[in-house]
C-alpha cells in the first residue's frame, strides 16, 4: 500500500485561523539567535527568517500545533499558546 508524502497529507487538513497569532517569538532574542531551528524543525513551514527586515515572519494559519518548535527553540523565545476557541488546523481521517 503506498505511503503518503508529507506534503500529501498536509492536503487533507482544514484550517479555520484566528486574525491573530497563537505563536509570539520574543524578536529581540530570534535577532541574536545564530540556529533559527525553528526555520528548519516545523513540517508546515510556518517560519521564515527575513534578512532584510531582520526579523521572524511567522506564517501561523498553517501551524499543527504539533509543538515542536516550541521545544526545539534553545533560548525559549516562543511564547506558544493553542489557537482560541475553534481555530487552528483540524485533522481529518483519510
Ligand atoms: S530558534 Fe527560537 S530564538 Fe531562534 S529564531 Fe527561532 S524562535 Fe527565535
Ligand atoms: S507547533 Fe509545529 S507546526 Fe506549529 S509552528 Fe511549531 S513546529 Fe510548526
Amino acid at each position: 500500500m503506498k505511503k503518503n508524502t508529507l506534503e500529501e497529507k498536509l492536503y487533507t487538513l482544514k484550517f479555520d485561523s484566528d486574525i491573530y497569532s497563537h505563536l509570539k517569538p520574543d524578536n529581540e532574542i530570534c535577532k541574536d539567535c545564530p540556529e533559527k531551528i525553528c526555520t528548519t524543525i516545523c513540517p508546515a513551514h510556518v517560519y521564515e527568517w527575513n534578512e532584510s527586515d531582520n526579523k521572524l515572519i511567522v506564517n501561523f494559519e498553517n501551524c499543527l500545533e504539533c509543538g515542536a518548535c516550541r521545544i526545539a527553540c534553545p533560548y525559549r523565545a516562543i511564547d506558544w499558546k493553542y489557537p482560541k476557541g475553534t481555530c487552528g488546523v483540524t485533522f481529518k481521517q483519510s
